[in-house]
């Protein structure tokens, strides 16, 4: 059987290290790092506990690519370019299938924008897995939550309620046909998270948010460190087709409200919506705009027709 290092050596170690900000990876006591002069340094931290964030029977390899897509949405929210990322494991047992599987899936998500892993703690204990990314941002220049000012226009990307829709189908209320469930699953198991487009926001959007506790209980931290509050149109929300092809009677809420969908939500002053149109023409994701940020404070939701809409739940919260 395999030790601890041997176990960190042949999954989580690579021969050598191919960015030249890392001066000891993996190894040492600590990792160092070199951070590029005159940026600012953004730390984000996502855990996933087995049975609460994933079902237990769900596949390593997707385990691992998620573990790390979480945190690159919080980078991305943050406008910020992924570099380094930590590892904290905590494994049941060293069951080498799973743990090859795992690392393949967390190399995949990593090797998508070049992060290195320079170091982790691996611990014995119920299925846990830490990752922290760093990333860099020019300084001054991230995008916060506080930014948002009446007259901003609402924007999310791509499109949301797929991951919550694939959670109806593990629970069996739903039984979409066999392609939509496969694009569920895709989506709810390997989220791409919107770095390039969150990068591009930089100086562009006032205040940004990624989406994974639900559209509503996101955009409402973004109102409450602005304090400000929004107009949504509900009928503007995007969600796919094989969404909409789920004829169940509550779709609106869950597109809503669902979480872990992992699409960016930003404000843009009027100002800037031609530089920002610009840039968004090297997107590789559809945007909508949803509303717009008033002044008076609260979350309101109409229809397109203007008929106000109260959601029936807001999001998904741990406690
Ligand atoms: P220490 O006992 O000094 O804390 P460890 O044995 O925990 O050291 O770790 C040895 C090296 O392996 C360190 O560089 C640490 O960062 C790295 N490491 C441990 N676990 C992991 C992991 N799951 N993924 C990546 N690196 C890890
Ligand atoms: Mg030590």
């Amino acid at each position: 059987m395999r030790t601890e290092f041997d176990l960190i050596d042949r999954y989580f170690a690579r021969p050598s290290t191919h960015r030249n900000d890392v001066v000891v990876g993996i190894g040492d006591d600590g990792a160092i790092l070199r951070v590029p002069a005159a940026a600012e340094l953004v730390v984000v931290m996502d855990t996933l506990v087995a049975g609460v964030h994933f079902p237990l029977y769900t596949d390593p390899a997707s385990i691992g690519f998620k573990a790390v897509a979480v945190n690159l949405s919080d980078l991305a929210a943050m406008g910020a370019e992924p570099a380094w990322a930590t590892l904290a494991l905590t494994l049941p047992d060293n069951n080498e299938q799973w743990l090859s599987a795992f690392s393949e899936g967390l190399f995949a998500a990593l090797d998508l924008y070049n992060v290195a892993l320079v170091g982790g703690d691996t611990t014995r204990g119920p299925l846990t897995i830490t990752i922290q990314l760093h990333g860099f941002i020019p300084e001054g220049c991230a995008l916060r939550r506080n930014g948002a000012q009446p007259g901003d226009e609402i924007y999310i990307t791509g499109s949301i309620g797929d991951a919550g829709m694939a959670l109806l189908a593990l629970e069996g209320k739903i039984t979409p046909q066999t392609e939509h469930r496969e694009y569920f699953m895709q989506r709810l198991n390997r989220p791409q998270a919107r770095v390039a487009e969150g990068m591009s926001l930089r100086g562009i959007a006032n205040a940004a948010i990624d989406i994974s506790d639900g559209l509503l209980a996101d955009l409402r931290h973004i109102l409450e460190r602005s304090h400000v509050g929004a107009l949504i149109n509900i009928d503007a929300v995007p969600c796919s087709d094989a969404f909409l092809a789920q004829n169940i009677q509550d779709n609106r809420d869950i597109a809503l409200s669902s979480g872990d969908d992992y699409e960016l939500c930003f404000t843009v002053p009027q100002d800037n919506i031609a530089l920002f149109q610009g840039v968004s023409t090297a997107w590789s994701c559809p945007y909508t705009r949803i509303g717009v940020i008033a002044a008076e404070l609260g979350l309101r939701c109409t229809t397109k027709d203007g008929v106000l809409f109260s959601p029936r739940r807001l999001g998904y919260q741990h406690f």
